[in-house]
């Protein structure tokens, strides 16, 4: 019998959200049911599991459980790059058709294909899924050394980018800020909550999933040949179950000590008026990943909330997953300064919403994604790139659990080994910790 041990929240309202329309949130599960298929989670692992199920086995009953209102979690909280290329490439990395790096960028355009799909045939808004690519914006002298290193190894690898000088960073975004950048055009950049949100209600509506929201899984045992999911108010026996809830996975007693976890944090200003918009210049829409991975990823919205922008910097590591209750308000000031240090002609614009969210590591960069006992499988541990690297494992765990013989979407992906042990504690806290602050301090204007 497996008891699941607690669910801390993520702090702070994220804009993402708040700016749409409010949605009718689905029912919990207060009922006893069965079901072929059992997905506990709701981000972009589970529901992208839940479509390749349908998608593999259209007469499955599929059954969603999500412990929160769909999208409240790090799916709908984070800056939506869904990024095709890894972020360091070095030459011997790449070298070979099978090389680790390859497959990544084959396994990341899969996933970005397969939400591209989800899109296209579910209708979904143009703001929640827009194929348009993203700039690695560099602000000072170590940032712009990273663009031309990077520009370099995709031209060897005869990837497609666009090297941009001040000028130009001006002319998209308005801001002096930037000293260059560089532009690959095969990312796709989400709405997150919107994205998710428009998944999960299309898999209800046209696929005939059943979801249940604020439905936290608490027991899961054997019944028999098949699994016993217990929440508050009700129960699923299921043939098969996929755990997509990321890090929480330790919280079910699986992958213990294995597992790093890490808060980020956004804010969002509130919506500019036109006269700031004026003062702003720039294009509608733009988004800025840093070169300095540990510095700010900045972007221009304009959609159903209006011209606002939106910052991402700062990360703690949180071994026990809680966070001190007043830590956002320190991070919303740090996001306030970085960010009239790039718009100095908003000074007057604040911020409307400021949150955190967590994401999950591993030390050798693996999954946690495997048949973990008969029928009960793992789809977490996405690491860095989560939206994409999610999917991914979402699609890869419906394809285990499912008997189908279908050709695989991602066939690049390949078993991998266990998520490597962490450090004892304090130690590993205190490393962890010490290894960000440096990198932040490093990342000087790239933050
Ligand atoms: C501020 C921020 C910015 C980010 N920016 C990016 C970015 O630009 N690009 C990128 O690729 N990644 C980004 N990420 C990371 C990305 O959001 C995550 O890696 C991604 O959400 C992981 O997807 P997932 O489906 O595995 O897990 P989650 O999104 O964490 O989904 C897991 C779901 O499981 C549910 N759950 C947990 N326990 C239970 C239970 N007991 N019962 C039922 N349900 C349960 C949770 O409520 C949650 O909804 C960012 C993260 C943050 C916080």
């Amino acid at each position: 019998m497996i008891h699941v041990e607690r669910k801390p929240a993520d702090l702070g309202e994220s804009g993402w959200s708040a700016i749409l329309q409010p949605r009718a949130v689905g029912a919990a599960l207060a009922q006893d049911i069965e079901c072929d298929y059992l997905v506990v989670g709701a981000g972009f692992a589970g529901l992208s599991a839940a479509r390749r199920l349908h998608q593999l086995e259209p007469q499955a009953s599929v059954v969603i459980i999500e412990a929160e209102q769909v999208a409240s979690g790090p799916a709908g909280r984070n800056s939506g790059f869904m990024i095709d290329l890894p972020h360091a490439l070095a030459s011997g990395s790449y070298a070979g058709e099978d090389s680790q790096d390859l497959r990544n960028i084959r396994m990341n355009r899969a996933a970005i294909a397969f939400a591209a799909r989800a899109a296209q045939d579910f209708g979904f808004p143009g703001e929640a899924f827009d194929p348009c690519g993203k700039i690695n914006a560099a602000a000072c002298r170590i940032g712009s050394e990273h663009n031309t290193n990077y520009a370099r190894h995709l031209d060897t690898l005869g990837e497609p980018f666009e090297l941009l000088d001040a000028r130009a960073m001006r002319a998209i975004c308005g801001s002096d800020y930037y000293s260059g950048g560089l532009h690959t055009p095969g990312t796709a950049v989400l709405q997150p909550a919107l994205y998710i949100r428009s998944l999960a209600d299309a898999l209800v509506e046209q696929s005939g999933c059943r979801l249940y929201e604020n439905s936290a899984l608490k027991q899961l045992s054997r019944k028999g040949e098949r699994w016993l999911a217990n929440t508050a108010t009700g129960s699923v026996t299921a043939n098969r179950v996929i755990l997509a809830v990321n890090g929480l996975i330790e919280s079910f007693g699986f992958y213990r000590q294995r597992l790093m976890h890490i808060n980020l944090y956004a804010s969002m200003t509130r919506e500019l008026s036109g006269a700031e918009v004026d003062a702003l210049g720039g294009v509608e829409r733009w988004g800025f990943t840093p070169s300095d991975p540990i510095g700010s990823t900045v972007r221009r919205i304009d959609g159903s909330g209006g011209p606002r922008l939106v910052i991402r910097n700062r990360c703690t590591y949180e071994a026990s997953l809680r966070l001190p209750p007043d830590r956002l308000q320190r991070i919303a000031s740090d996001h306030q300064r970085t960010f009239y240090a790039r718009f100095p002609m908003l000074k007057q614009v604040e911020m409307e919403y400021c949150w955190s969210g967590r994401l999950c590591l591993s030390r050798n960069d693996v999954w946690a994604l495997a048949e973990l006992e008969a029928g009960l499988f793992s789809a977490c541990c996405q690491n860095g790139l989560g939206t994409t690297r999610g999917t991914i494992a979402g699609i890869v765990a419906a394809e285990m659990a499912s008997e189908s013989s279908a050709t695989s979407l991602v066939p690049d992906y390949r078993p991998q080994p266990r998520p490597q042990r962490l450090y004892r504690e304090p130690f590993m806290s205190l490393g962890a910790r010490c290894v960000i602050r440096f990198k932040e301090w490093r990342a000087g204007k790239e933050l």
